[in-house]
């Protein structure tokens, strides 16, 4: 029999089989060739199973993912893991503040998606409060994103506003669902889908004991089809093994632009003749995004690039 992975732990697993929400563990093989990524089996996994002389469940064979998403593991950096698997769509919730989202930590995500070829959307989330001058806040990153050819949303959890919008989009999908503790995910999710009854927080509470215990990805159904992936405590996921020359291929605009480079190994921080920077100075190409390209540069996996701008 098979069955769609919903939360799992490194130990035991909740697998959902024709609707049934069963609970399995590893069988013994398929931990041993686990050496390169801790955990075998992750959230989104389409897996097979079998069941032991007890009548428990074992996974015993990982169908192959249409993609997936790596991230650190805490403790040893060099070891990876898989955080979700046969994503259909990222969904990155934001808020200009209440709390803080950075350009920076927008970027880092969208670049994230463009690697893994995961359609990303930016939904601005509690736009309840942003009204009036305070709209501007939320304009001000639209007309960075929306430039460039993602999709963007408003919604408020709170009064209504997008929700039919994020239905239509989240439909029969498999979701990630990111952004910073605090943003709504979970007041949203509850919102378009009645029933599921997710943990919320008080803003509040995040500074003194943080809702999330547990940073493992959790599978959630849609009340009207599909589902949501949603990963507390998780900040941001890392890209593992990226080359400096690959940075600019995940970002849509700079890809467009560097064929007309004079060298075809740009890197787009200082070199004559660089389409690239040419964008940049006409502001075909956004300061913030240049910056959060510079900025990946300069990661310490990437090694020092110094911009002359
Ligand atoms: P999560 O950590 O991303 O899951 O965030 P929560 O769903 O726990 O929400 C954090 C806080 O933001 C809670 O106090 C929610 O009531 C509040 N919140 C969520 N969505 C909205 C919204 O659309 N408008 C307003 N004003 N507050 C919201
Ligand atoms: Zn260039």
């Amino acid at each position: 029999m098979t069955g769609l992975v919903l939360k799992s732990t490194g130990s035991h697993y909740e697998v959902l089989i024709e609707n049934k929400k069963i609970t399995a563990r590893l069988r013994g093989k398929l931990r041993l060739i686990s050496n390169k990524h801790t955990n075998p089996v992750a959230v989104g996994d389409w897996v097979e199973l079998a069941t032991d002389k007890n009548g428990d469940y074992l996974i015993v064979h990982v169908l192959e993912r249409k993609n997936y998403i790596i991230r650190r593991s805490v403790n040893l950096s060099k070891q990876t893991h898989i955080l979700a698997s046969n994503i259909d769509l990222a969904c990155l919730l934001v808020t200009p503040v209440f709390p803080e989202t950075s350009f920076g930590f927008i970027d880092r995500f969208l670049v994230t998606c463009e690697a893994y070829s995961i359609p990303a959307i930016l939904v601005f989330n509690k736009v309840d409060l942003f009204q009036g001058d305070m709209e501007e806040l939320i304009a001000n990153y639209e007309a960075v994103y929306q430039t460039i050819g993602y999709t963007t949303l408003r919604t408020s959890a709170l009064n209504g506003t997008g929700l039919e919008i994020l239905k239509n989009l989240l439909k029969d999908k498999v979701t990630l669902l990111s952004g910073h503790s605090g943003v709504g995910k979970s007041t949203l999710i509850n919102a378009i889908s009645p029933g599921l009854n997710l943990k919320t927080g008080d803003i509040s509470e995040y500074h003194f004991k943080g809702k999330h215990t547990t940073t493992y990805a959790e599978m959630h159904p849609l009340s009207f089809g599909g589902f949501v992936i949603d990963t507390p405590g998780i900040k941001g996921f890392g890209l593992v093994e990226m080359q400096p020359e690959e940075i600019g291929d995940y970002f849509p605009e700079i890809f467009r632009e560097k064929t007309n480079c004079r060298y075809n190994n740009c890197l787009h921080i200082n070199e004559p003749e660089c389409a690239v920077l040419k964008a940049l100075s006409f502001g075909k190409i956004s300061e913030t995004r240049y910056q959060s390209y510079l900025a990946m540069l300069n990661d310490e996996e990437n090694g020092p690039y110094r911009s002359s701008h």
